[in-house]
């Protein structure tokens, strides 16, 4: 059983308030994250830490990113009702949720199984129904492109020449750049046959791994 009861939604509510403080100004965003109940993702022994901004473990050693870097992200993106977006490392889902709440047809897709098993089964309870796929996600899911908009939630070495292969014009691609401790967030524009980027300081993501990714 989901329990969200007042107490959840003022400790969103609260969460929501912090975003915008720290610069978040896209009122769908906001009201998306005020929408996901964020608590349900997390193991019990955690639960106390659901609205805070931070980055949690969720097994598999992966983390479920910060909220600030999620809005962040999908604040960049502009995304439309309609989008479709793809989206590098499923997580947990939450990432996945957001954007559904903004009315984007989502493919995410998990290089972990386990992970990409348990989100599978678990997502869709909540009534979060994405397109799930397993795999490396480096090369992107060349199957349904191109996308309107594309979100890589893992740290990768370099742009995946992929992904932006695989983008619409126009589009948009985000995605961490760096060394394996920190990340400079590019954003991929392409419009009229050309791609410009733009990078933001700085943010720390899990490993992308894969073939346009780091190698274990
Ligand atoms: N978006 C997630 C955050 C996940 S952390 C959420 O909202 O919870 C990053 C995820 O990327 C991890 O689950 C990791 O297993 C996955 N990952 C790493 N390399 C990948 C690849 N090449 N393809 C797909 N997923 C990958």
């Amino acid at each position: 059983m989901i329990v969200d009861n007042y107490r959840q939604r003022g400790l969103r509510n609260k969460l929501v308030k912090k975003l915008r403080e720290k610069g978040i100004k896209d009122e769908a965003v906001l009201a998306a994250i005020g929408r996901v109940p964020r608590h349900v993702f997390f193991d019990d022994a955690l639960l106390i830490h659901a609205y805070e901004d931070k980055a949690f473990p969720i097994g598999e050693g992966q983390t479920i990113s910060q909220p600030y870097t999620v809005a962040f992200q999908t604040e960049r993106l502009e995304i439309k009702p309609g989008d479709r977006v793809l989206e590098i490392g499923t997580g947990s889902g939450y990432q996945a949720a957001i954007l559904l709440e903004l009315g984007a047809q989502v493919y995410t897709i998990e290089y972990n199984q386990k992970l990409y098993a348990r989100t599978r089964d678990f997502l869709p309870t909540l009534g979060y129904k994405p397109f799930f796929l397993s795999g490396d996600g480096s090369k992107g899911y060349p199957a349904k492109a191109p996308y309107d908009k594309i979100i890589v939630t893992a740290g990768a070495p370099v742009i995946p020449d992929a992904l932006v292969s695989q983008l619409k014009d126009p589009g948009k691609l985000i995605v961490p750049v760096g060394n394996l401790e920190k990340q400079a967030m590019y954003l991929v524009t392409k419009k009229n046959g050309k791609t410009e980027t733009e990078t933001f300081d700085h943010f720390a993501f899990v490993p992308l791994l894969g073939e346009q990714g780091w190698k274990k």
